[in-house]
C-alpha cells in the first residue's frame, strides 16, 4: 500500500464528475431536439431553416460550453481546495510539536477519513500484549487515553501482521473484543508503528460505526504518517527515559534524591494534619571508600547494587528507599505510632547487612552509619529533615558506626564546635599545641622495646587534651594535615636524636602517614630534608601508610615508595586487613612490615573467623618476607597466641598506653638496664 495524491481526489469529486456528464448528455439531448424540430417551427424557407439550424448549433455551442466552463471552473476550485485542505492538514500534522503532535495527528486523521475514532497507541511493556493510547480522538474532540489488551482485537492483528482492514461488520469478526462492542464500532483500518530497526513498538488506527467511506484515504494517510508517528514514538520514549534518569539512579534503579524529596514534600504536609509521625533515615556506608580504592569501582558499583537490594528487601512496602549518591541512601518510614518504632526499623535494615556479600569474587563484610531525623519533632519540612537526619548520621559514625543515632539540636551545636576547631586548627603549629606522645613496641618475648610509633595530640588552650581521631580527619579534609605531617616527622625525629643524645642506643621510631601527605610529590625530598637538618639515621625511621593508600593509584605509589626506600626508611602497612588490598599486589610492593589492625586482634580467641584472619596474615606476611606487627594487644591471652603464631613485634595497653617522650626515656632507659643486666 503506497500512498498517492489520486487517493483523495475521487473522495469528494466523484458527484461534481457525474454532473458534469449528466449535464453534457441533457445538452447533447437538447441540441438534438432542439435543431431536429425547432428551427421548422419557425421557417419553412429551405436557405432560412439552414440558417436557423446554423444560428440553433451555435448558440448550443456557445451555450455547452459556457456551462462545462462553469463546471469545469467549478471542478478544478473543488479539486485545488481539496489539495489545500489536505495540505493544510499535512502541515498542521507536521508543524505540530512534541506533546501537541500526536492530538494533531488524530484530529486531522479522523477529520479528513470522516471517522468516529482516531488513535495512537503504544505497548505498555516489553510483552507486547497490552497497548495505551498516546491520543484519542472521539466523535469531533480529543478524549481521556485508555489502555487495553491486544488479544482478540483488530489492534492486535495489526500489532502481528503490520496492517488491518475491516470496512465493516467489525464486531461480528472480533466478538471478544469489549471496546469495538462498547463503542459500537463497524469498521476499522489501523496501520503498526515499527521503530527504525523494525520492531513494532505501536499502533494507529481510525474507527467508526457504519460502512467504511472511503478505504483507500484511510489506508494511504496511515501510511502516509506511519514514519513520523513512529518517530514522534521513539522520541516519546527518550523522553521518558530522560525523565527516568533525572528521577531514578541508574545504578541501583532506587528514586533518586530529587523524587526522595518530591514524594516526602505532601507527605510531611498530609501528616502535618493527621498529627502522623514519619520518620527520614539518613544512611551511610561504614568505609566503603576502601572498597572502592582497593578493589575498584566496578565492585563498589556491585556492592552498592547488592546493598540496595538488601534495603529494599528488609522494608514494607509503603517505605521508600532512595539512593542520594555515593554510598548515601534515604529511607522513609510512615506510618509510625511511635519514635521507637524507628529505632527497631533502623536495627533491623543494620542486621540486613550481616551477613557478608559475595562481590567478583571477594567476601565483603560492610556496615552502615544511620542518622534519624523524626517529624513533625525534628523538622516538619524537607530540607529540614533531611538535613537533620545527616546531622544525626555523623553523630553515628563519631560513637563508632555500625550503628543509629536520633537527631537531637545539642548535634547542630557540635557541628558549630567543628566549625571552631577548623580555626584553631590552623593556629595549632605555630602556636605549639601540637604534640607527640610514643607508644611503644615490644620484641615478642615481651619486655624489650624495640621501637615507638609517634601518635600526635593537641593541647587545645579551652579545650584540653585532643586525640588524632577527632581532628585529623579534618586536618586531611582542610589539606592542613600536610604541613602538619612534615612537623609530626620533623619532630619524631628530633625526639629519636635527643634519647641517642641521652645516650640511649637507637630504636625503631615508626611515623604515621596521611593519604594526602603520601600524595604529595615533594614527600621523599621533604622526607630526606628532616633526615639531613636532623642527622637521624633512615633506617631508624619506619613510614606508616594504609592499605587504602597503597591501592589508590598502583604506578604513583611504587614510585613514591621506590624513591623513598632510596632514603633508606622503611615503610609499614597499618590497620592491615581493613581495605581489602588484594594479597597478590603485596608482593609489588617494597615494604618493611605489615601492623595487623587491632580490630582483628581484640577478637582473637573470641571470633574464630577474626583468630584465623590473624594466622593467616602472620604467614602471608611471612611468606612475602614482611615483618609482623600487631596493634592493640590488651591482653596476656591475645599475646600468647601471637607469640604461638610467630608474630614478630606488638604494642598495645598490655604493656604501654602512648605516653609523653620522657615516659618513654625512662623505659629505655629501663631497657637498657635489663639488656645489662643479662
Ligand atoms: P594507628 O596508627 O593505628 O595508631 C594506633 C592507635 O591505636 C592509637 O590511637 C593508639 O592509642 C591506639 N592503641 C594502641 N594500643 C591500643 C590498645 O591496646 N587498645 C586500644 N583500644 N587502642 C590502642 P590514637 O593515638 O588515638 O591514634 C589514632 C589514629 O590516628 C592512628 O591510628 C593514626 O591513624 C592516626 N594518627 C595518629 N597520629 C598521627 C599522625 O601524626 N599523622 C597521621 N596522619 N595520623 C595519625
Ligand atoms: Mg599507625
Ligand atoms: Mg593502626
Amino acid at each position: 500500500m503506497k500512498f498517492s495524491f489520486d487517493d483523495i481526489r475521487p473522495f469528494r469529486t466523484k458527484g461534481l464528475i457525474r454532473l458534469i456528464i449528466m449535464s453534457y448528455v441533457t445538452l447533447g439531448f437538447v441540441w438534438v431536439v432542439v435543431s431536429h424540430s425547432l428551427p421548422g417551427l419557425f421557417s419553412d424557407d429551405p436557405q432560412k431553416y439552414s440558417r436557423l439550424i446554423l444560428l440553433f448549433d451555435v448558440s448550443l455551442i456557445i451555450l455547452s460550453a459556457s456551462v462545462l466552463a462553469v463546471f469545469g471552473s467549478r471542478f478544478l476550485a473543488t479539486l485545488s481546495s481539496q489539495q489545500d485542505e489536505f495540505y493544510r492538514m499535512i502541515r498542521n500534522v507536521g508543524s505540530a510539536r512534541g506533546q501537541e503532535f500526536f492530538p494533531a495527528l488524530v484530529y486531522s486523521l479522523a477529520e479528513t477519513t470522516n471517522a468516529d475514532y482516531a488513535f495512537v497507541a503504544k505497548f505498555t511493556d516489553e510483552s507486547q500484549q497490552r497497548v495505551k493510547t498516546v491520543a484519542v480522538f472521539s466523535h469531533g474532540q480529543l478524549v481521556e487515553n485508555l489502555e487495553f489488551d491486544l488479544e482478540g482485537t483488530p489492534c492486535g492483528v495489526v500489532v502481528r501482521e503490520g496492517s488491518g482492514c475491516y470496512p465493516d461488520k467489525i464486531r461480528k469478526l472480533f466478538p471478544l473484543d469489549p471496546l469495538t462492542h462498547r463503542l459500537e464500532v463497524d469498521n476499522y483500518v489501523g496501520i503498526a508503528l515499527n521503530d527504525f530497526s523494525g520492531r513494532c513498538h505501536g499502533v494507529m488506527a481510525v474507527a467508526g460505526k457504519g460502512a467504511l467511506g472511503n478505504q483507500r484515504l484511510a489506508e494511504s494517510l496511515l501510511e502516509l504518517f506511519a514514519v513520523r508517528a513512529s518517530a514522534a514514538l521513539e522520541g516519546m520514549a527518550s523522553r521518558e527515559a530522560v525523565d527516568y534518569m533525572s528521577m531514578y539512579d541508574s545504578l541501583t534503579g532506587l528514586p533518586n534524591r530529587r523524587m526522595f524529596a518530591e514524594q516526602l514534600a505532601p507527605i510531611l504536609i498530609y501528616a502535618r494534619q493527621k498529627s502522623e509521625i514519619r520518620a527520614v533515615l539518613f544512611l551511610d556506608l561504614d568505609r566503603f571508600k576502601n572498597i572502592n580504592d582497593s578493589l575498584g569501582h566496578a565492585a563498589g558499583d556491585q556492592l552498592l547494587k547488592a546493598v540496595a537490594d538488601r534495603l529494599t528487601r528488609c522494608l514494607r512496602h509503603g517505605d521508600l528507599v532512595a539512593r542520594l549518591g555515593g554510598d548515601e541512601f534515604m529511607i522513609l518510614l510512615q506510618g509510625l505510632t511511635q519514635k521507637q518504632d524507628a529505632a527497631k526499623i533502623a536495627s533491623k535494615v543494620l542486621d540486613s547487612l550481616k551477613t557478608p556479600f559475595k562481590i567478583l569474587g571477594h567476601e565483603l563484610h560492610i556496615a552502615l552509619s544511620i542518622g534519624i531525623a523524626i517529624s513533625p519533632e525534628h523538622g516538619d519540612d524537607v530540607d529540614t529533615l533531611l538535613k537533620n537526619a545527616d546531622t544525626a548520621m555523623n553523630r553515628a559514625k563519631e560513637v563508632g558506626r555500625n550503628t543509629y543515632q536520633f537527631f537531637a539540636a545539642e548535634m547542630s551545636t557540635i557541628s558549630i564546635t567543628r566549625l571552631g576547631l577548623e580555626n584553631d586548627l590552623r593556629k595549632a603549629l605555630v602556636r605549639n599545641e601540637l604534640i607527640l606522645h610514643f607508644q611503644p613496641q615490644y620484641a615478642m618475648e615481651g619486655d624489650r622495646i624495640t621501637g615507638v610509633e609517634a601518635l600526635i595530640r593537641w593541647q587545645h588552650p579551652e579545650r584540653g587534651f585532643i586525640l588524632p581521631g577527632d581532628f585529623i580527619p579534618m586536618a586531611e579534609e582542610t589539606g592542613q594535615i600536610v604541613p602538619i605531617g612534615k612537623w609530626v616527622i620533623k619532630e619524631a625525629c628530633e625526639q629519636s636524636r635527643r634519647w641517642c643524645g641521652a645516650g640511649l642506643a637507637p630504636i625503631q621510631m615508626a611515623v604515621n602517614l596521611s593519604a594526602k601527605q603520601f600524595l604529595q610529590q615533594d614527600l621523599p625530598d621533604v622526607v630526606a630534608g628532616i633526615l639531613k637538618e636532623t642527622g637521624m639515621d633512615p633506617a631508624y625511621l619506619e613510614l606508616e601508610i594504609t592499605e587504602t593508600i597503597l591501592m589508590q593509584n598502583l604506578e604513583t605509589t611504587i614510585d613514591q615508595l621506590v624513591r623513598l626506600m632510596a632514603l633508606g626508611v622503611k615503610i609499614s602497612i597499618d590497620d592491615f586487613g581493613t581495605g581489602y588490598s588484594s594479597l597478590n599486589y603485596l608482593k609489588r610492593f617494597p615494604l618493611h612490615a605489615l601492623k595487623i589492625d587491632r580490630s582483628f586482634v581484640k577478637d582473637i580467641g573470641e571470633d574464630s573467623d577474626d583468630t584465623s584472619i590473624v594466622s593467616a596474615i602472620i604467614s602471608l606476611a611471612h611468606n612475602l618476607s614482611l615483618e609482623v606487627v600487631a596493634e592493640g594487644v590488651e591482653t596476656p591471652a591475645q599475646l600468647e597466641f601471637l607469640r604461638s603464631q610467630q608474630c614478630d613485634r606488638f604494642q598495645g595497653f598490655l604493656m604501654s598506653t602512648p605516653v609523653p617522650a620522657d615516659s618513654v626515656q625512662k623505659m629505655l632507659g629501663r631497657n637498657l638496664l635489663a639488656a645489662d643486666m643479662r
